[in-house]
């Protein structure tokens, strides 16, 4: 797995507030060389040799919390959970596909190491294992707290990275967790490179998950509205209205039985809903989709208001072109 070893990327890293270069202290810890910096010259504290580089004073991650846990989720994960409710719900089908094609197309960066921001790494995304699988791919992975899978911890919207040194982006189950998705889009785009790839996968009629940390939805054209500043190369539904049916229904269930354990025994039988994606029309199926999916590219090209309505009709068509991609 090419997770970036710690410390390796620190040529890269740059204080979440200024953007300006770090160094390190004599105990190891990053700290902002600029003299006007108003975060000042504070230590970046660290857990488990894992730098925090997060602005604590501007975002909703909790220092003290994340220090006192050795830097744990303060939302319960636990991989049978997870695994549970990928059988339950399923995955994303379309990310595989945009998960290989970034990694083959970076394979054929010539000029520097090219490299990979997972944001909201923490837990590897439904369809997203193969980012994983070259040797020649450099992966950042940031999250809000500690995994095995994560070797930086930052809140997206102060990104701790140089503009334009990454290749690629992955935010996938991330955007409606975030209280200013405008933000973290600005700041993905920014560290990205000219030609850089994004591919987000964002919630859109689904319920509240991730506890207190849920702040947004997003219809697909909301979604192409929030990365106007990039060239689309596909879009579509990412888990479609058989899905939404069967989520609807087990929270239903959760609800009148007043525990969520006895709904989710109760709802499972209905889980098969989901299959009936597969044969749903793609402009009814992305008007009401669970979560909806975008790749696209940092071109220069931006998108405006008078396009935004085109764009409603113009969506089967991009999702048309989720079979794979000439390279
Ligand atoms: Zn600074």
């Amino acid at each position: 797995m090419p997770l970036a070893q710690l410390r390796s990327f620190d040529d890269l890293l740059v204080c979440p507030r200024c953007k300006e270069p770090l160094d390190r202290s004599a105990r190891g810890n990053l700290r902002c060389t600029s003299q006007t910096c108003s975060i000042g010259n504070a230590e970046f504290p660290g857990v488990e040799g894992c730098d925090l580089l997060v602005d604590f004073q501007r975002s909703v991650v909790d220092r003290e919390a994340l220090l006192e846990s050795s830097g744990e989720s303060v939302i319960e994960r636990r991989p049978w959970k997870e695994l549970l409710q990928r059988v339950v719900d399923g995955g994303n089908r379309f990310a595989p596909h945009f998960a290989e094609d970034i990694v083959a197309r970076l394979e054929q960066c010539e000029t520097h190491t090219p490299t990979l921001l997972v944001i909201g790494g923490g837990q590897i995304g439904s369809g997203s294992q193969a980012l994983y699988s070259s040797q020649k791919v450099r992966i950042i992975a940031l999250d809000v707290y500690l995994s095995p899978h994560v070797n930086i911890i930052g809140d997206a919207h102060h990104l701790p990275l140089r503009d334009e040194s990454i290749d690629a982006v992955w935010i996938q189950s991330v955007l409606e967790h975030v209280t200013k998705p405008e933000a973290v889009v600005a700041e993905l785009h920014r560290v990205l490179r000219s030609d850089g790839l994004v591919f987000a996968d964002t919630s859109f009629l689904w319920p509240v998950c991730e506890e207190a940390f849920d702040f947004q939805r997003f219809s697909a054209s909301a979604h192409r509205w929030l990365f106007r500043n990039f060239e689309l190369i596909a879009a579509g539904s990412s888990s479609g209205p058989g899905t939404v049916a069967a989520v609807a229904l087990r929270y239903l269930l959760q609800s009148l039985l007043r525990s969520t354990r006895l709904g989710q025994i109760a709802a499972f039988p209905f889980s098969a809903l989901r299959l009936l994606d597969r044969f749903c029309d793609n402009r009814r199926a992305i008007d009401g989709a669970g979560g909806t999916f975008l790749y696209a590219r940092k071109t220069g090209q931006s998108f405006t208001e008078s396009h935004l309505v085109d764009y409603y009709a113009e969506q089967p068509r991009f999702q048309a072109k989720s079979r794979p991609l000439r390279r």
